[in-house]
């Protein structure tokens, strides 16, 4: 018996990076993992073979989010493959480069689609199918609490948008014993920050002095974190911003 035996979770954004760590993580922890995913199906279901050759169970759903009738969709296709769940990971999201002075309306609005308005209405068509004492997590960044990259102001408001549905949603929720809690990722070794991580020459030393811990965040940082908060032993924990930016903030 593990931890999350008999649960099923659902994590967006798992086929690559940090939401990869994560349903691996679920998945060594016992739960039957829902493996979603925007474009990449090759890589889900590199995730799913991951989970399953470490003795898990997970599938793979394929569902673009940020478009109309996203969320509609994606419990569509979960329903084919399961009954209800407990533990949901809003993980899938976009960054933006472009300052205030050049980001296009276009890119504002796919970037707040994607990062604040799929997690929302996953939730909110999720909530009939999310079991009483279950686990909801939406990953943030530490970038919604520090002003340090300011050229990326769009990315950082959805991301305390996020943080502010998490808060009044534990509210929402917690007389049904679900907690809600926001994970702020600092800089973490992905696809997402491969350019400047792995791109520069002094990029990956860079980031690594951010960190109190002098070095840069890996998945499983992100994924131990989310795995104390949706076991037992997190059942204390709701409404809060959990800093897993290694000291990046401080
Ligand atoms: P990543 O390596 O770029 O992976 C992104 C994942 O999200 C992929 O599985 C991708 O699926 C999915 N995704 C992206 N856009 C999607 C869309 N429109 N529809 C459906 N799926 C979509 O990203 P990451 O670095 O792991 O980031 C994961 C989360 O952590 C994000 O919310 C990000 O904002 C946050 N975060 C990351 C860092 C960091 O340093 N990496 C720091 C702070 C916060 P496909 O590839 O299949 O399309």
């Amino acid at each position: 018996m593990c931890v999350l035996t008999g649960k099923t979770a659902l994590v967006t954004g798992a086929s690559r990076g940090i939401g990869r760590g994560i349903a691996e993580r679920l998945g060594r922890d016992g739960a039957r993992v829902a493996v979603h995913y925007g474009r990449n199906e090759a890589a889900a279901k590199e995730t799913v073979a991951a989970i399953g050759a470490a003795g898990g169970s997970a599938f793979a759903i394929g569902v673009e989010l940020g478009k109309p009738g996203d969320a509609e969709l994606l419990w569509e296709k979960f329903d084919r493959q399961a009954d209800g769940l407990d533990i949901l990971v809003n993980n899938a999201g976009i960054g933006t480069a472009p300052p205030i002075g050049e980001i296009t309306e276009e890119e504002y609005e796919r970037v707040f689609a994607v990062n604040v308005k799929a997690p929302f209405f996953l939730v909110r068509q999720g909530l009939s199918r999310l079991r009483d004492g279950g686990r909801v997590i939406n990953i943030s960044s530490g970038l919604a609490r520090t002003a340090a990259m300011p050229d990326k102001v769009a990315y950082a408001m959805t991301k305390g948008a996020l943080d502010v549905f998490t808060r009044d949603l534990s509210k929402v929720l917690g007389a049904r014993g679900i907690t809600v809690n926001s994970v702020a990722p600092g800089i973490v070794d992905t696809d997402n920050t491969a350019g400047f991580l792995h791109g520069t020459p002094d990029g990956w030393a860079q980031a690594a002095t951010i960190s109190a811990l002098g070095r840069v965040g890996a998945p499983a940082d992100m994924a131990d974190v989310v795995a104390f908060l949706v076991s037992d032993g997190g059942r204390w924990v709701t409404g809060s911003w959990v800093d897993a930016t290694g000291g990046s903030l401080t």
